[in-house]
């Protein structure tokens, strides 16, 4: 069925009383909504506000100033990334024992770990055997490998650190 005369008045009247095209359609029947809004824009209809879509406020409330977010500290947001990173446990001040290799007896598998004072008769090296990776025991490869800060606390003194930089 076409558009007669009589039909176009129906969509002038409906469409003006404000039905959106689907309920035009619906009451004209054998037209789909497309061809109800084609049919509108050839009348040159199409200006009407349509209240089918929510009808936007011609005022907009001015939005209250956004309060400035204080500036995250860069620790704070890593950890946030990472939570699942638990915060590295504090060394506990420890006293090592005496090791049982000495610069005469150090082997190529023994733990380079310097223990005491080198400039003493007392200073000698862990000489557990070290591990595959590296130079030093499990233990001590695990103290090697603190943050800086934590090893000067906790570590051997800074002479037998550079000591051992050359074993
Ligand atoms: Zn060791």
């Amino acid at each position: 069925m076409g558009w007669t005369d009589e039909r176009v008045d129906v969509l002038k009247k409906l469409w003006l009383d404000g039905l959106s095209a689907s309920q035009i359609a619906k009451h004209l029947g054998e037209v789909t909504r497309n061809a109800v809004i084609g049919k509108v824009h050839r009348l040159g209809l199409s200006g009407r506000a349509t209240p089918s879509q929510p009808a936007r406020p011609a005022f907009k409330a001015p939005r209250p100033p956004r309060p400035l977010a204080p500036p995250q500290p860069f620790q704070r947001r890593a950890a946030a990334e990472h939570p699942a990173l638990p915060p590295l446990p504090r060394p506990e001040p420890r006293v090592e024992e005496p090791g049982t290799a000495t610069v005469l007896t150090l082997g190529a598998h023994m733990c380079k770990w310097p223990i005491g004072d080198p400039s003493t008769e007392d200073f000698t090296f862990c000489g557990r055997r070290s591990s595959d990776e590296g130079p030093y025991c499990i233990e001590h490869a695990r103290l090697a490998y603190q943050p800086p800060q934590a090893r000067k606390r906790s570590g051997p003194s800074e002479l037998a650190r550079s000591l051992r930089r050359y074993i």
